[in-house]
């Protein structure tokens, strides 16, 4: 069954945000967990949350991607950054323990000139601080385009992430349609050799969602900038055929197109009709 959805915005609640999935046709979606640029996270909400959860059986959604914000450093230079980057990723997960699933996803982080390795190390000292046996939602290193000192722009880099885990099974990957092909994976003309070398190098079984964007630079642009579907680089007919992939079909797919709703809403549609699984 097709799982999509776009990002959208909890500012009003989880069950305002229910409602806007519905709207846009959605059964799935993501959001960030607190302001983008960082800072303190709302309390929570006990009872729009048990509004929500009810909603979301109701209406069966699927699996929600809770966002981490972007200013989350965990590889920073600064060791308060680090610390603070290690104090929202667990009160974070705390917080989303108590809606209904919903995965974590995160940016690695940027090395800031320390080199690769360090911020790999920095990276894991601080999934290893925090991911328990008891961590209830699945962790999402996302795939990044290679910006400036960004990690997470070669499945390599990734794989080295989940090698010094000490429980790599809480991790699993989003992959970035915009930020990969930013990163250098011809995902247009490619496809198949990509997923062949996402599978060589960190396995498949470990890909559970899609962020679905069209990207406005050229292949490895490096530039992270997203495009409304089929209005970019990548185009509706790679898009499509990502979609339908028999071993990405089951993903689900978030959108995080320069929309607002109703225009998320034409997409949502758009790509349901190029569906060629089941659509409810
Ligand atoms: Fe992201
Ligand atoms: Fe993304
Ligand atoms: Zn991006």
């Amino acid at each position: 069954m097709l799982k999509i959805g776009c990002h959208l915005s909890n500012a009003k609640g989880f069950l305002a945000m229910g409602q806007d999935m519905l709207a846009s046709g959605a059964n799935t979606c993501q959001f960030f967990t607190r302001n983008p640029r960082g800072g303190n996270a709302k309390a929570l909400n006990l009872k729009d949350i048990t509004s929500f959860c009810a909603l979301a059986q109701k209406e069966r959604f699927y699996t929600l991607i809770a966002h981490a914000p972007y200013t989350l450093n965990p590889c920073s230079k600064d060791a308060h950054l680090r610390e603070f980057a290690t104090r929202i990723f667990a009160e974070d997960l705390a917080n989303i323990a108590h809606l209904p699933a919903a995965y974590y996803n995160f940016h690695p982080g940027s090395h800031v000139g320390q080199g690769i390795e360090t911020g790999i190390d920095y990276i894991c000292a601080m999934l290893n601080q925090v991911l328990t046996k008891d961590t209830k939602n699945l962790v999402l290193l996302e795939t990044m385009s290679g910006k400036g000192s960004e990690v997470g722009g070669k499945f390599e880099e990734l794989r080295a992430i989940i090698d010094q885990l000490k429980l790599p099974e809480k991790v699993g990957i989003c992959l970035d349609t915009c930020h990969v092909f930013d990163a250098g994976y011809d995902i247009v003309h490619h496809l198949e050799e990509v997923l062949a070398e996402f599978e060589r190098i960190i396995g498949l079984e470990r890909l559970k969602a899609i962020h679905l964007n069209d990207g406005l630079n050229p292949l490895g642009s490096h530039k992270d900038r997203h495009a409304k579907i089929g209005q970019g680089q990548i185009g509706l007919p790679a898009l499509v055929q990502i979609m339908n992939h028999p071993l990405l079909q089951e993903l689900p797919f978030i959108l995080e197109t320069p929309n607002d709703l109703a225009g998320h809403t034409t997409e949502i549609a758009l790509l349901k009709s190029h569906y060629q699984g089941q659509t409810c």
